[in-house]
């Protein structure tokens, strides 16, 4: 059987190691743009700030190793262009030789992920002016930061910007972010937020809000951002306004995308043509909470659904269950954890809820260092049904994001989580963990409505 994997990373080389667990017989190629294999892309915003201490450390395997150890045909500069889906063939350009190419499949896994989205601001071309996602991108920023800059502006308010700024403050830059919404980090309920709000501040971070870029101002280098309201000096741009999945030639195929262009897949990772699969970020995923397709570009996800893939296309059978929109993000001295659906997403999903919000401590109050953890529960009105929760704190998110995300994924009710037997000793939490003590209120409160 050839499989072909357009792709490298995450999702592509997850797929790939079980085609070679599952198919003895697979003869695997593997189509890649740029020229570096299975990275952690996630790990970029601290190899930048240098906690991660080199770049190189990030390469998780080398195309060498799925090459000399794995038998794997895996290519580099080898950018698709073209699917031929009738005749099952991937065509292309080698954009280091310029020479043409052409593979024929029996199964295809579209694993090409996604790119920066970038607004079209004049100026884009300038020096410093830089978008996040690969290692290249990565190193030319570590360039520019060693190259004399003081201040960086950073368009967007999501969690790459989040990380980006705690980088380049940990570098002792000046940090602005500008953002176009009224809100910072707008997956979480705006009161949750001006926690993530207080925290930028108090770390000397300028969050500016309603103010859109028109125009980048430089001589060769940048040296300062027109905004609708005024004009910033700075000296290093960063833009991280969101990503597009990278499906361009798949357009004039049969293949289904979403409006973003997204791949449609079913719980097998197929397409809607047969022996086309895809996986990550270049695709769908389905939403247990919302029961519908939603764009949720993750690594998690990403690993997951492209593990799934290779075995599915190697004849393994499991499905993908769905994801239920779980992050976590370390910004300053706090961590913000979310799952599920905020307050206005349920709204907007047509859903009638209810919602708590409690302020606890992450550990028994005698027991010493015990810090603030904010913990928002939403819920469904007549069912009762978790529908979401939002967990924000210096200490102690990880683990009650998680649970929640667990009870979530297993459709359980604010009554349940009380219910749950959680682990208890002082150094952890309260006999009431701050969870159950959130469900405990939200219990209430349907009672009383
Ligand atoms: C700075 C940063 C921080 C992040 N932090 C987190 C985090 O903390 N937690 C989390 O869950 N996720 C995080 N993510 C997201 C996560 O990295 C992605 O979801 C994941 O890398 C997606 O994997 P993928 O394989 O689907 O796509 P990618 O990793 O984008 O890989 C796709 C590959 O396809 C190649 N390609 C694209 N087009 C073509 C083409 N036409 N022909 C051939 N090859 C092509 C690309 O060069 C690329 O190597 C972060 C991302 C960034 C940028």
């Amino acid at each position: 059987m050839k499989y072909v994997i357009i792709g490298g990373d995450a999702a592509g080389m997850s797929a790939a190691m079980q085609l070679l667990k599952y198919d003895k017989q697979a003869e695997i190629t593997i189509l890649e743009s740029g020229a570096i294999y299975s990275y952690a892309q996630c790990g970029i915003p601290y190899a930048i700030s240098g906690i991660v201490a080199s770049v190189d450390d990030l390469v998780v395997r080398s195309v060498d190793t799925f090459r000399d150890k794995f038998g794997m045909d895996a290519k580099v500069y080898h950018k698709v262009e073209e699917v031929d889906v009738k005749e099952k063939i991937v065509k292309g350009k080698n954009t280091k030789t310029g020479e043409d190419f052409a593979y024929h499949y029996d199964k295809l896994l579209v694993a090409s992920g996604a790119g920066p989205f970038v607004p079209n601001f004049p100026g884009l071309d300038l020096d410093g002016v830089h978008s996040l996602k690969s290692i290249p991108d990565t190193k030319a920023i570590i360039a520019d930061l060693n190259d004399g800059v003081d201040d960086v502006t950073i368009v967007g308010g999501g969690y790459i910007s989040l990380e980006m700024a705690e980088s380049f403050r940990l570098l002792g830059k000046r940090v602005r972010l500008l953002i176009r919404g009224r809100q910072l980090a707008n997956i979480f309920d705006d009161e949750m937020a001006e926690l993530i709000e207080e925290e930028a501040k108090r770390q000397g971070i300028d969050i500016l809000y309603e103010e859109e870029i028109e125009e980048i101002i430089g001589d060769g280098a940048i040296t300062s951002v027109r905004t609708n309201k005024r004009t910033y000096e700075t000296d290093l741009l960063l833009i991280a306004t969101g990503v597009r999945p990278n499906t361009s030639f798949l357009n004039g195929t049969d293949v289904k995308l979403a409006k973003n262009g997204a791949v449609h897949v079913n719980e097998w990772l197929e397409t809607n043509v047969t022996d086309v699969y895809a996986a990550g970020d270049c695709a769908m995923q389905y939403d247990r909470v919302k029961k519908t397709d939603q764009y949720v570009p993750l690594g998690t996800h990403a690993n997951k659904q492209g593990r799934l893939a290779g075995m599915n296309m190697a004849g393994k059978n499991r499905a993908f269950k769905g994801i239920t929109g779980t992050s976590i993000l370390k910004f300053l001295d706090i961590t913000l954890g979310k799952t599920g659906l905020s307050d206005r997403e349920a709204s907007a999903a047509g859903l009638a809820h209810m919602s708590v919000t409690i302020k606890a401590r992450n550990h028994a109050s005698y027991y010493p260092d015990a810090k603030p953890l904010w913990v928002k529960l939403t819920f469904e009105r007549d069912s009762a049904l978790l529908l979401g929760g939002q967990v924000i704190g210096e200490a102690g998110v990880d683990k009650r994001i998680d649970v929640l995300a667990t009870a979530l994924f297993n459709q359980m009710t604010v009554e349940d989580l009380e219910d749950l037997d959680l682990s208890y000793a002082p150094p952890y939490n309260s006999t009431w963990d701050p969870i159950q003590r959130a469900a405990r209120k939200a219990v209430g409160k349907l009672e009383e409505a």
